[in-house]
């Protein structure tokens, strides 16, 4: 069981107060909020061994090179990766979408395809639009049904021996849908083709375990896993992470640079170009402590309770319509009431100290299938409580009332 009260006390933002009422945050899926004992490892950096890491003789350096290194090393348990030096510290899910992405360039040529789903979030679309239009490879994409789940079968029809890459999220940031990544993967596999999973929005839900996906790269992004903005990860087996290129050029990547030549430091450095954000990577580290300790168990079947409540109690509302209604999902919930616009609900939601997103959630090829401009969309952590949410469906219902 889960002491939601004790919880929240981790949360300091939480008791805030917006627009006169008490903060009620429902905008998990864009970023979540940070605990305190996240913060605290945050100002202990700057307090106390701030320093630039790797190269430093003097104790500062060797501390935060220490810790970094630590941080590291508990991303790589988090993740069941193999070998430390597959986990690359990057500025998150898009930084390390396009580090693929931008390496593939020199693998593929016009013969080859690649496979994309039909409910990826922009990061996982543009970057790979952008490494066809470089090498001539053909985009095919795996369509969706009104369910807001992929098509299987014609996944199988996708694939073939020309098929090099597959892209698809683990779970759909607009929807909540759990694709079934196990599936894909294999079969993909079968095709001789690599998969790259987007995990930015599973991560908050799930503990993934890479060796047994035998996925060959797997994206994280710390925001939306309890820890700062500006820092995530780039999980690739060591075979794969040594046929790519590097991304960037820079200090910290190199072994030796003369003007004729320069070669590449050793993996995980040849991809972490620059001063890394070594705070940020630290305290992914101890965010991954923090949601570990709370336990995936707990968090899942919590949530699960929360999704549940608020999909049963806001179906009560006249004309409210649910987009993504698949069996498996997380807690997102993205919905519309008649022909009201998502906007105005989230601007009368936001006057009662409710924050909940609206648009197109960065997945517009979503919002095409249902013939939509957006939803508005209320997503859940493990610190929201049911009352929270009967405040969210009051709120809906007088929005809707005044709107009407
Ligand atoms: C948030 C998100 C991204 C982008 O993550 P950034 O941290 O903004 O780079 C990509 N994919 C999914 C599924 C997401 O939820």
């Amino acid at each position: 069981m889960l002491d939601v009260a004790a919880i929240r006390n981790d949360f300091p933002i939480l008791s805030r107060e917006v627009n006169g009422y008490p903060l009620i945050y429902l905008d998990n899926a864009a970023t979540s909020q940070t605990p305190q004992q996240v913060i605290d490892v945050i100002v202990d950096y700057y307090n106390s061994y701030n320093a630039n890491i790797h190269r430093g003789v003097h104790t500062l350096s060797q501390e935060a090179t220490d810790k970094y290194e630590e941080a590291r090393k508990k991303i790589q348990a988090h993740f069941n990766a193999e070998k430390a030096h597959e986990i690359i510290f990057t500025s998150g899910t898009t930084h390390s979408i396009n580090l693929v992405a931008n390496g593939f360039a020199s693998l593929l040529n016009s013969e080859d395809e690649v496979i994309v789903s039909a409910l990826e979030h922009h990061s996982n679309i543009v970057p790979w639009q952008m490494l066809c239009e470089k090498t001539g490879a053909l985009l095919k994409v795996i369509p969706m049904n009104e369910e807001g789940e992929l098509v299987m079968s014609d996944y199988d029809n996708l694939l073939s021996d020309k098929t090099k890459l597959v892209f698809v999220n683990h779970i759909s940031n607009a929807l909540g849908t759990i694709n079934p990544i196990e599936e894909i993967i294999k079969k993909a596999h079968h095709a001789g083709a690599a998969v790259l999973v987007d995990g930015a929005q599973a991560c908050p839900h799930i503990k993934p375990d890479v060796q047994k996906l035998d996925v060959d790269f797997y994206v994280a992004s710390a925001h939306k896993m309890y820890g700062p903005t500006g820092v995530g990860m780039l999980y690739g087996k060591e075979a794969w992470l040594n046929k790519l290129p590097p991304y960037q050029g820079g200090g910290e990547m190199i072994a030796e640079v003369t003007f004729k030549k320069t070669t590449y430091a050793d993996l995980p450095h040849k991809f972490e170009a620059g001063t890394p954000n070594i705070c940020g990577g630290i305290a992914f580290g101890a965010a991954v402590d923090y949601i570990n300790n709370i336990g995936f168990d707990t968090i899942s079947s919590y949530e699960n309770e929360l999704l549940n409540y608020a999909t049963k109690n806001l179906l009560k509302i006249k004309g409210l319509r649910i987009y993504g209604n698949s069996k498996n999902k997380t807690s997102v919930i993205s919905f519309n009431i008649g022909t009201l616009h998502p906007y105005d609900i989230g601007t009368i939601l936001d006057k009662l100290g409710i924050a909940v997103r609206t648009g197109h959630h960065c997945a517009q090829p979503i919002m095409d299938f249902y013939k939509i401009p957006g939803t508005v969309r209320a997503s859940f952590a493990f610190y929201n409580t049911f009352e929270e949410i009967d405040t969210l469906v009051y709120g809906v219902n007088k929005a809707a009332l005044m709107l009407a």
